[in-house]
């Protein structure tokens, strides 16, 4: 069918064949107007990985048609995201780097008598196309106007001499077909902005339909990889390709990938920074892939979640818990163990004194992650979740007279007496070590509980100023959908998104991992740059945690670090 299947003349498939001697290559094709999110994840995945799985060669190129929109800091954000991702480029390319043959293409458009520079205002054009119901289309007065008219209108575009939105350089396609696509699409249009990479060498900037399967076919790219909202697109692709007779590439759909309890779009993200209820593009709570990143979440992870789901032309809306489920089962085989208390009540034992060291793994039954020494002393803090004044039956942790384990220690602890201070609230646990020395026996507990003893000579506790807690920033899975969120998105913002808990005490093992962050080759250099997202650890029984880039660690603690490690 005319439009579905390129024929390629046989001289432009020789001279393709030559340049990429046979070899697949794509290419991955954003605009740098944004973060990447997770939804790119998939298309990084379908590029890249198609040219891989066949040996050849994946791009990634700039789509910079649009000046007004576009910014440096995302283009360097873009790159390092990909590379982060695991992938590298086989060139890095610019749309803008082919605006001067870009402009010869429109030139030999309007030559061969397909192209034509037309003067209708916008809501014009949509009349001439049929308006609302999309009903019979019009030719416009311009449509028929001679070749060298159109020339000449459009060197007066591109030399400045009409103003924005005075004149537009249109496809002659075909108004009887059935799909918009062919309805005469603009190519050029006239911007008086400073472009980021051109600066103000030019007023007239091309549409995508226009740049976007041109510049494919300047690359030899060999499979156009896009999403399905392009399906329509690939008929005025295939027509502009053969209009100014250049190599035809082929153009593949694939579903979109959206995840629920999230929102991606660039505009809504804005809405969510400027509401106040993010902090930034990268807030831990968004799902642009910096976000994630500076979450903690492994790279590993989002490829093997992309990847899971497959690629179909099916547009999905993934629950969130899929890609979760694959951070933790990632950070689960890479996360040391560390004992944390991030809301702390002070036991002290009544029948112990002296220091005692234990030695404790980075993570039980995997001897590869190592070791390190916690001390043991009189005085210890726990979870006060861990604690409870009034016992029952169904509650296994700590309670007047009642027993609990402590993690890695030999013998569990029995609550003997609350001490309260002048304003009755706890100010002391009383305990017995339960080590059998006083002739008793050692009762069995039912459940082991995180702990940390002040030993200040072993560097024990580490005080945290702040530690964070992220939940889901929405509270429905689709907070778009009014029957569920009647005031909109915007409204169904959690309260509870982000937790602050204050004066957090930690193991001393964290000084182990800071020191081999900062002194590991694949990692030193990460660490000089603050970027710790990297340094990822499980607080037991509580989550994963990572040292967020804006955490200030001071030199002292990095010297402890290495005297206390080495
Ligand atoms: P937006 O409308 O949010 O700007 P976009 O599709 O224009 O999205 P680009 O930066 O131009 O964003 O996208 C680069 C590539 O990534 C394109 O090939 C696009 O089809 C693909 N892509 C974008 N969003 C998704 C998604 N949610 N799932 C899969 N692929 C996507
Ligand atoms: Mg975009
Ligand atoms: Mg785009």
């Amino acid at each position: 069918k005319a439009g579905e299947n390129p024929q390629i003349d046989p001289e432009i498939m020789k001279k393709h064949l030559e340049i990429t001697e046979g070899q697949v290559i794509t290419r991955f094709p954003p605009e740098p107007n944004g973060y990447l999110h997770i939804g790119h994840a998939k298309a990084i995945n379908v590029n890249f990985g198609y040219a891989k799985t066949h040996g050849g060669r994946c791009n990634l190129r700039y789509d910079d048609t649009n000046p007004e929109a576009e910014e440096e800091k995302y283009i360097t954000s873009i790159l390092e995201t990909v590379k982060w991702l695991g992938f590298e480029p086989s060139k890095i390319l610019y749309a803008s780097d082919y605006f001067k043959e870009l402009h010869s293409m429109a030139v030999r458009l309007i030559e061969r008598g397909l192209g034509y520079v037309c003067h209708c205002t916008g809501d014009e054009i949509y009349q001439q196309r049929g308006g609302e119901s999309m009903g019979p289309r019009t030719a416009c007065v311009h449509r028929e106007r001679p070749i060298a008219e159109s020339l000449e209108e459009f060197k007066k575009m591109k030399d400045g001499r009409y103003a924005a939105g005075e004149a537009i350089l249109r496809m002659k396609m075909d108004l009887e077909d059935g799909n918009p696509q062919m309805w005469d699409l603009v190519a050029y249009r006239v911007m008086y902005a400073t472009h980021h990479r051109t600066g103000n060498d030019w007023c007239i900037y091309p549409t995508y339909d226009f740049a976007h399967c041109l510049c494919d076919s300047i690359e030899n790219i060999t499979h156009s990889l896009c999403t399905t909202e392009f399906t329509q697109s690939r008929k005025s692709y295939y027509w502009l390709c053969d209009a100014v007779e250049v190599y035809k590439p082929v153009q593949w759909e694939y579903g979109r990938l959206n995840v629920t309890n999230t929102i991606l779009s660039k505009r809504k993200l804005l809405k969510l920074i400027e509401s106040g209820n993010v902090s930034a593009l990268d807030d831990p709570r968004l799902y642009t892939l910096p976000a994630l990143r500076r979450r903690g979440v492994p790279a590993a992870a989002i490829n093997g979640f992309v990847r899971e789901l497959g690629v179909t032309t099916a547009k999905t809306n993934i629950e969130v818990g899929r890609l979760e489920s694959h951070i933790r089962d990632c950070l689960n085989s890479i996360a040391p163990r560390l004992m944390a208390v991030l809301n702390p009540i002070k036991v002290r034992l009544t029948n112990f004194s002296g220091t005692l060291n234990f030695e404790v793994p980075f993570k039980p039954r995997d001897p590869t992650f190592g070791v390190h020494t916690v001390p043991f002393t009189d005085t210890l803090y726990i979870d006060a979740s861990d604690f409870r004044t009034v016992d029952s039956k169904d509650y296994y942790r700590l309670a007047p007279g009642k027993t609990v384990g402590l993690l890695y220690a030999p013998f569990p602890i029995t609550c003997t007496e609350v001490v309260h201070d002048e304003n009755g609230n706890i100010s002391e646990l009383l305990c017995r070590y339960e080590d059998g020395s006083d002739g008793k026996p050692t009762p069995k507990p039912k459940t082991f509980i995180q702990w940390i003893s002040d030993c200040p000579s072993r560097g024990s506790p580490i005080m945290l100023n702040e530690v964070r807690i992220y939940n889901g920033l929405f509270l429905h899975p689709n907070p778009y959908d009014k029957t569920v969120v009647p005031g909109g998105w915007l409204s169904d913002i959690n309260p509870n998104s982000l937790e602050v808990v204050k004066n957090v005490m930690v193991e001393s093992g964290l000084y182990n991992l800071i020191h081999k962050f900062a002194t590991d080759v694949g990692s030193k250099d990460k660490f000089a740059n603050g970027n710790f997202e990297e340094l990822r650890f499980q607080f037991l029984r509580t989550g994963y945690f990572c040292i967020d880039k804006d955490s200030i660690i001071p030199n002292e603690f990095i010297e402890l670090s290495h005297k206390l490690t080495s």
